[in-house]
């Protein structure tokens, strides 16, 4: 991109009053985490290993339990760390100029990079806590891991002996209504919509750029591939975001809420 343009975008970020962002797998792959769905991705290479995501045969089937506390145990997630595209968020919520965030990983890394939990929506939930399917339980991911590494392989809820998973949200189930509703909100709000990393193509995530153009909102698609948005965004970002966000983000000056530094 340009950097003309660079600083057309920067200049929305500074007049706006509120910015929303979405996030998906492609802010986490300098980060070393795969995308799941992407040309290289997990999914793509091994279909099977989409079934240790998906709800019925979690629910159904004790193997495919099994199999997927031995991937948590062996994730690479535990050890990754946020990168520059990350860190770029941070700091350009605390220049006042992001309001929302709303994000399709569950890797946590935004709030490893110290994204204000307040804005932030994890639409898909997170792998740092496990869930009980059958009661309200819910406990660190830590824990669980723990008792797999003793000899658990498929450990049960303690309270009532129920299925236990990640806190994130499987194919076949429903996304957490008021998380759902919240990230309409925000999207409607926004002056300026970020889309970053994200395809666009899983719903109802993808859905939120619509909203924001409906109200009003600018649109800026910032995504290593096409996406079906590009042709109604207001500007289309290509180049690696771990390099353009920070450089965006630098350009937008210093306005707003600035917190004092350390
Ligand atoms: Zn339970």
């Amino acid at each position: 991109m340009p950097d003309t343009d660079l600083d057309t975008v920067a200049g929305w970020l500074r007049d706006a009053s509120y910015v929303t962002a979405l996030t998906g797998a492609g802010i986490s792959t300098e980060s070393g985490i795969p995308d799941f769905r992407g040309p290289q991705g997990l999914w793509t290479k091994n279909p099977a290993a989409e079934k240790t995501a998906t709800l019925e045969y979690y629910m159904s089937d004790t193997e495919v339990r099994r199999h997927a506390w031995q991937n948590r145990v062996n994730s690479g997630m535990w050890t990754a760390a946020p990168n520059a595209a990350h860190d770029a968020l941070v700091t350009l919520e605390r220049k006042g100029r992001l309001h929302a965030l709303v994000t399709q990983n569950v890797d946590g890394l935004h709030h490893a990079a110290g994204q204000t939990a307040a804005i932030t929506v994890e639409i898909h939930g997170n792998v740092r806590e496990v869930k009980c399917m059958t009661c309200d339980w819910r406990g660190p991911m830590d824990d669980t891991l723990a008792r797999v590494r003793d000899g658990e392989d498929d450990p049960e809820c303690r309270v009532c002996g129920g299925i236990l998973k990640s806190a994130t949200i499987s194919f076949g189930e429903n996304l957490v209504a008021e998380d759902l509703h919240r990230s309409q909100v925000m999207a409607a709000r926004a002056d300026v919509f970020l889309a970053i990393g994200t395809s666009l193509v899983v719903y109802p995530a993808a859905g939120l750029p619509e909203i924001a153009l409906r109200n009003g909102g600018r649109l800026v698609v910032m995504n290593a591939e096409d996406t079906p948005y590009d042709p109604v965004a207001h500007a289309v970002v290509r180049e690696p975001l771990g390099t353009i966000l920070p450089a965006l983000v630098d350009r937008v000056g210093s306005v707003g809420n600035i917190r004092p530094s350390r």
